[in-house]
């Protein structure tokens, strides 16, 4: 398919009207303090935006409207085909309106427009209806049991769901929550970061269009912590989460503080791609280490931040993962042509060259460093290498969530998964070998929730789990698993005689 051209999308941000009003029991509201805080575009830092700010008086009512519709059945009660048919309709109308939600993500992410039409956008409408077909086709278990009773096993939705997501993959991250959560039949109240609230503010006429009845999807945009309100709400069933692992700390403290309503949480990631001498073709697994952690800025929780290369290869391999991180050319993200967007906001920018600061004292600078393109107002850093002598070295430990990649040298297989293993996080994990034992040996060993063998970040079907060990979390997102997070099992003993 032909590129639409970067005129096209400025004309088309120019004609945009930017929804910016909270979502509540289906019509858009003021938050009711009547304060909004500022949404800026990452790309040259003007103002798209001024956004309600939802605050206790909103978050209760988004929760009193999604408790009514839970109460009232009028989505819990109908027919998992009936619940099916309006949620096609909304993933149509996600496909429908693909260019203006793209282009929203893009002017409030800084994502290249690239990726919001052929990943973010067609990944959340493709999430929707990989639920919606699922869920006329799950059913219980009648279980065996005494001859006199009838044992059925059964999940039944939890009831009110939040879900507080991150500014990384707006779109696609809220959709990885709230479409399995409808599916079961749970009410959702969704909280998008205040750093990207404009594609899921819009999701919300849009889910009013395909028929979801009022109350049972809302939007609860805020800078002043609706996120913190949700997880501390004693109405709130369950509380799903994507963020950072500190964040996601607390967020299990809020919810003991209140109802221990249940918490699922998919947080951060270092995660260890390791190439091993014997790799077959270098030149992939170099063109996909640059991608594992340049794609999207390097604002990934997967990113193969660590790149782990046995010795033997090193110098060689480099070079190679050198020459493709070169492809990354941070530039306009409303230029089809663009690769690699900006960072999503000033705050995230000093964080990242504050890394990058820790890096030159601790290691030695391959490529890349700097703050580019400044006078375009955006916030844009070029893709940067470090060869890290020491793998306790800062950048080779914590999340920086920005385009840095640390380069480590092992010599043995044991070696390489110790290092890889020697962290608190367990997301993702790669291994690149030509010998089987060695691929099906690692990919054993390694801690995390998801190992590529020879690719990394493949894996865009909804059939796979996706979560993380350890410090990056718990419960899964996407294949039917997610459906576990969003459901109560219930025993049902029928006795007979
Ligand atoms: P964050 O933790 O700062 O914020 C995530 C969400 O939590 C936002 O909506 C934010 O407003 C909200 N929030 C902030 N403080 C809160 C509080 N005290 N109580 C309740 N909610 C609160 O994370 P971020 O900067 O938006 O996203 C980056 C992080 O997300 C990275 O660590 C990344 O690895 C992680 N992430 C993980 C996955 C995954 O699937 N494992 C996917 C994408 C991003």
């Amino acid at each position: 398919m032909e590129k639409k051209s970067l005129e096209y999308w400025q004309n088309l941000a120019a004609s945009l009207h930017i929804e910016g009003r909270a979502f509540i029991d289906g019509e858009y509201r003021d938050a009711a303090s009547g304060n909004t805080f500022d949404c800026v575009n990452p790309s040259d830092g003007t103002l798209l935006a001024k956004i309600a700010d939802s605050g206790e008086a909103d978050v209760n009512a988004a929760v009193a409207a999604a408790r009514h519709a839970f109460e009232t059945r009028v989505w819990a009660g109908l027919n998992p085909r009936k619940r099916k048919s309006i949620l096609l309709r909304w993933a149509g109308l996600i496909r429908a309106h693909m260019d203006e939600l793209a282009l929203l993500e893009t002017l409030d992410a800084g994502k290249p427009i690239s990726d919001t039409t052929s990943v973010d956008v067609p990944g959340a409408a493709y999430c929707v209806e990989w639920f919606a077909e699922a869920i006329d086709k799950v059913g219980g278990e009648v279980v065996p049991s005494d001859h006199h009773l009838v044992g059925l096993v059964t999940r039944e939705p939890i009831g009110v769901v939040a879900a507080v997501v991150p500014w990384n993959f707006p779109i696609l991250m809220a959709s990885w929550k709230f479409a399995p959560a409808l599916a079961a039949g749970n009410s959702v109240v969704l909280k998008p970061s205040e750093k990207s609230p404009l594609a899921a503010i819009r999701l919300g006429q849009l889910a009013l269009e395909a028929g979801i009845p009022a109350g049972v999807f809302n939007v609860v945009p805020g800078a002043g912590g609706p996120g913190k309100l949700l997880a501390l709400h004693e109405d709130v069933d369950c509380l799903a989460f994507t963020g950072s692992t500190n964040v996601g700390k607390l967020i299990m403290q809020y919810a003991g503080q209140s109802n221990l309503k249940r918490v699922w949480l998919e947080l951060g990631g270092k995660s260890p791609n390791i190439v091993m001498a014997d790799c077959a073709d270098l030149d992939r697994a170099a063109n996909s280490a640059a991608g594992a952690i340049f794609y999207n800025m390097g604002e990934m929780c997967t990113a193969g931040s660590r790149l782990l290369v046995q010795r033997e290869i090193k110098d060689k391999f480099l070079d190679k993962v050198v020459a493709a991180a070169r492809a990354y050319k941070p530039g306009n993200p409303l230029d089809p042509v663009t690769s690699m967007g900006a960072i999503i906001d000033e705050v995230q920018l000093e964080r990242v060259l504050g890394y990058i600061e820790a890096g030159r004292k601790e290691a030695k600078l391959l490529l890349g460093g700097e703050r580019v393109d400044q006078a375009s107002g955006g916030y844009y850093i070029e893709p940067t290498i470090f060869d890290i002598t020491s793998s306790d070295a800062k950048i080779a430990r914590e999340e920086i969530f920005g385009p840095v990649l640390s380069v480590i040298t092992f010599d043995t297989a044991e070696e390489a998964v110790r290092i890889a293993n020697d962290s608190d996080y367990g997301l993702g994990a790669a291994v690149w070998t030509s010998d089987l034992t060695t691929a099906h040996e690692m990919s054993r060993s390694l801690r995390a929730g998801t190992v590529w063998v020879n690719c990394y970040d493949e894996g865009g079907d909804m059939n796979f789990p996706f979560g993380g060990y350890k410090q990056s979390g718990n419960g899964r997102d996407k294949s039917l698993h997610a459906l576990e997070k969003y459901t109560e099992l219930k025993s049902t003993l029928v006795r007979l005689r």
